[in-house]
């Protein structure tokens, strides 16, 4: 008997960071609307549950709390989200918790109704020994695009980095030999052709619980990423399917706190009155996971008020000081330190602009909404992604960097935004990233991720039958 794709039961299970879960949320909604399943269950632990059940109004889940293990080395208690670690120096404790989830992951499978399909995040490489256990077909979701990913895997294969004698040594990838890398262009494990110790060992466990999963989906669109996605399908493996931008599935009606509320409404307030003053505003934001030192953000501050544009910044560190920075800009910026509605404020017709440290979100986020970005990479894949925004979509324009843990001055800072929100050159990518933003839309509106996502579900649903 064939399972039809209504009676589908899907369990989503994201890592704990917010830049890994909100997309997998909006893939919730997404299958859920579509009614390509007929249950999803939803794995997480008690102190991320609220903010998952908040994202997930109108959406009939199930949502499993896994209390979270206690007692690990070098981890203070309380902590259940990357995004609340005081360092990432914490994150392999932090992972080596998480991967304790694994037994109790285990007993609730046996207690649920049979789940056809496991979609779980690339971090939780062991939930693949637990979906094979129970004979579940398991999908991978890393939350990055095809093009680092792909770029990634081929580096850590082929190391052709092996050969340069220093971090801004240019190198291509054999098989996509009109890009050029350095070293700086990766982060660790990936800028050294021989890893070793904790962190390589984690990431090369979860590149083979990949290999043994059943494919990935991707937080993309086919018109976006077709050579890498058909590098990556062709020569690397498991099939990558790209279901995205899951951003277009985001909300505004999730309840927030009252002082989230209030936050909200005064930035839709003041972006409006930006807009019928017709004054183009830049978004400043780098990611719910970055560490932005306190030298830089002055640096950033001091570019701000030269610039002359009107800007809206989000600063996670509520402690930073700018002396008399935000009473000098007050007739042109906002500064606003808490959770804000990104999505949203990237949709706002105000926002001109968006200085962003491309985490793979950001760039869908504003790719989907139309703003080009002033690209300024910090961590983790984000150097891939800046070029892949600056040198292949040509949606951005990049900030200079010579080495990872370079100090940006101010002036550069100031021109680079002039130019994005005055300059010839952010009249180039603004244009582009219109007719990117067109086709990201034509993909989900049943193009090329719609039938993609239901491609996907129909042959999950075909191995259940023929297993069962
Ligand atoms: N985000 C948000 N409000 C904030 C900070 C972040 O809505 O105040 C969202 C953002 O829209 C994106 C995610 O958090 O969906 C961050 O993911 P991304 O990949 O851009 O970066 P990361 O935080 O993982 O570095």
């Amino acid at each position: 008997m064939v399972t039809s794709p209504s009676s589908v039961h899907i369990a989503i299970f994201p890592f704990m960071s917010k830049g890994h879960t909100i997309p997998l949320l909006h893939l919730a909604q997404l299958l859920y609307h579509r009614c390509l399943t007929s249950t999803i269950t939803l794995f997480t632990t008690p102190l991320n549950s609220p903010f998952i059940r908040q994202s997930l109004t109108g959406v009939k889940a199930n949502v499993i709390e896994l209390p979270f293990p206690e007692n690990i080395p070098d981890l203070p208690p309380g902590i259940e989200s990357t995004d609340r670690l005081p360092s990432m120096l914490l994150f392999l404790p932090f992972i080596h918790a998480v991967k304790q989830l694994q037994p109790l992951f285990e007993e609730t499978l046996k207690s649920l109704p049979t789940i056809n399909l496991l979609i779980s995040d690339g971090f939780l490489g062991w939930s693949r020994d637990s979906s094979a256990k129970f004979n579940i077909p398991r999908m991978v979701f890393y939350g990055m695009g095809n093009f680092a990913m792909t770029i990634s895997a081929i580096v850590a294969t082929e190391k052709p980095h092996r050969h340069v004698s220093s971090d801004d040594e240019p190198f291509s990838v054999t098989p996509l030999p009109h890009l050029k890398f350095t070293k700086s262009d990766f982060s660790p494990p990936f800028d050294d052709p021989d890893p070793k110790g904790p962190l390589a060992e984690f990431v090369y466990e979860q590149m083979i619980a990949t290999r043994q999963s059943h494919g990935i989906m991707v937080n993309s669109f086919y018109e976006l990423d077709e050579p890498y996605l058909d590098y990556w399908n062709k020569n690397i493996g498991p099939k990558a399917w790209c279901v995205g931008p899951l951003c277009l599935m985001a909300k505004h009606n999730v309840e927030l706190d009252q002082s989230l509320e209030e936050q909200r409404r005064a930035c839709m307030q003041w972006l409006d009155v930006r807009s019928t003053s017709n004054r183009p505003v830049l978004y400043v934001a780098f990611g719910s996971q970055a560490h932005v030192p306190a030298v830089q953000l002055q640096e950033i501050a001091a570019a701000l008020e030269k610039s002359e544009i009107d800007f809206l910044w989000v600063i996670r560190d509520e402690d930073a000081e700018f002396g008399e920075f935000e009473q000098k800009v007050q007739d042109r910026g906002m500064v606003v330190h808490k959770w804000v509605d990104q999505v949203e404020i990237l949709r706002h017709e105000s926002i001109k602009g968006f200085m962003s440290h491309c985490g793979w979100n950001s760039v869908m986020e504003s790719v989907t909404a139309g703003v080009p970005i002033l690209a300024w990479p910090l961590i983790a894949e984000q150097h891939l992604n800046a070029k892949f925004v600056v040198e292949e979509m040509k949606v951005g324009l990049g900030i200079r960097m010579r080495g990872r843990d370079e100090l940006i001055k101010s002036e550069h800072v100031e021109e680079m935004v002039r130019e994005l929100m005055a300059g010839e050159g952010g009249k180039e990518v603004a244009k582009n990233v219109k007719v990117l933003s067109d086709k990201a839309k034509m993909a989900m509106d049943g193009g090329s991720s719609w039938s993609s996502l239901e491609a996907m579900i129909s042959e999950v649903s075909s191995i259940n039958s023929f297993s069962s």
